[in-house]
């Protein structure tokens, strides 16, 4: 791998599609167009055949001597003032893996690049639009009706992209031959910028359960309830939101968060008779995050009890945790390490397409660092050493993941 070609792609994309207010390569615009337009240029460059399947996926093949192949992509699609790296760090270290391929001659399975079709879901709020196309998992029905900021259906926006929604799951037939999948990406968090570390491995994307807890009390005057026969569902709220924090700490790796709270009436002369608070629990194993919930759910109930209150848990959105494959994770700990990293491996807490694509082929990520570690933001970097070391560890990774497919360890999928 040469990190600087990698490097120079990103700064031309950036130069081409990006200014002053940060990335613009929203899904279903021009200047996606453009950015797609910048990588067929690259990948024209090489032995490969390119195609756009049913969802709007690029793909681009490198045959090999053996059937199937090792799939390596992400995306390039962007938030509006968005940063240079998500999504295209993956992509042009992809591009980077089949060019240092083919000037070492025929891979002995082919390796194949994509590039997911609207990864972000910025125009219409659902993310992972191809990848989930490509996995069987996303339902026409669900997004169709979808509308952007102007009104315009998702269903004719993207007919204008050639996708006709109900073809899309199609693409399913692109992952045909597909032995495995690996994806780069920015850690978008501030955990490696912490430990010091440049890169590392990615155990899997974490499950998350949402909950919206609605306390119930009695709305009382300030000033003519005695402290001990109020009904605060205020103060049962502060309750349990410091007992789910504690939640938090107690599970290693998990996190639990209270995004919000709600009080009615709200006004200073009076308690509160009614508060909802906005509940959100992460982790990598199913166990834990089943634990933190239940947990969760005994501290609201004594909360409402001491405060006098009734409670409803209302179920928002929950997601299991997709684990990555043990033998790449093995594979990508050794490459992150002789790349010059450390043997670290977290879990993801940002859904990525390999969450889709882990459901159904052997999957593995790294991370680069991320300095300062923010993301969807013009101010999204990475130093360029830690940027070397993520490339070069992907590089190895995917020679691991060739030998590993030759030896019969990656059965091409049917
Ligand atoms: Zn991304």
């Amino acid at each position: 791998m040469n990190p600087d070609r990698v490097l120079e792609d990103l700064r031309e994309l950036a130069r081409l599609t990006g200014g002053p207010d940060g990335a613009r390569r929203v899904c279903w615009t021009d200047e996606w167009t453009k950015a797609r337009d910048f990588l067929r240029s690259r990948l024209d460059e090489l032995p490969v055949e390119m195609s756009v399947d049913a969802a709007g996926n690029l793909w681009a093949l490198m045959a090999g001597e053996g059937e199937g192949f090792v799939i390596v992509g992400s995306h390039t699609d962007s938030v509006p003032a968005g940063g240079w790296l998500d999504g295209a760090l993956g992509v042009f270290t992809a591009v980077e893996a089949l060019r240092s391929q083919a000037e070492k001659g025929t891979p002995p399975v082919g390796l194949r690049l994509v590039d997911w079709a609207d990864e972000e879901g910025a125009r219409f709020g659902r993310s992972l639009f191809g990848s989930s196309c490509c996995a069987g998992t996303l339902d026409p029905d669900e997004v169709r009706d979808l509308r952007d900021r102007d009104g315009e259906r998702l269903e004719e926006v993207v007919a204008r992209y050639g996708v006709e929604l109900d073809r899309a799951h199609e693409s399913g037939s692109e992952l045909r031959g597909a032995r495995a999948y690996i994806e780069g990406h920015i850690e978008q968090g501030p955990v490696l910028e912490s430990k010091g570390e440049p890169a590392a491995t990615v155990l899997g994307t974490v499950g998350v359960e949402r909950r919206l807890a609605v306390f119930t009390g009695e709305t009382a005057h300030a000033g003519a309830t005695p402290m001990p026969l109020r009904r605060d569902t205020f103060m049962a709220t502060a309750q349990a939101a410091l007992a789910v924090r504690e939640i938090g700490l107690r599970h290693d790796g998990g996190v639990c968060t209270v995004g919000g709270a709600t009080s009615e009436p709200g006004v200073i002369t009076a308690v509160p008779g009614r508060t909802a608070m906005l509940l959100d629990q992460r982790h990598l194993d199913a166990g834990e995050l089943a634990a933190m919930l239940s947990e969760a759910r005994e501290a609201i109930d004594q909360a409402a009890a001491d405060h006098g209150c009734e409670v409803e848990l209302q179920h928002i959105w929950s997601i299991p945790p997709i684990p990555f494959d043990d033998r790449l994770v093995r594979l990508a700990r050794q490459a992150v390490q002789d790349a010059g990293g450390k043997d670290t491996a977290i879990p993801s807490g940002p859904l990525h397409d390999a969450a889709e694509m882990a459901r159904l082929i052997p999957t593995v990520m790294i991370f680069s660092s991320s300095s300062p570690p923010v993301s969807h933001t013009k101010e999204e970097d990475t130093p360029e050493a830690d940027l070397r070391i993520a490339i070069q560890a992907y590089g190895q990774t995917v020679e691991g993941m060739l030998e590993l497919a030759e030896s019969g360890d990656l059965p091409p999928r049917e």
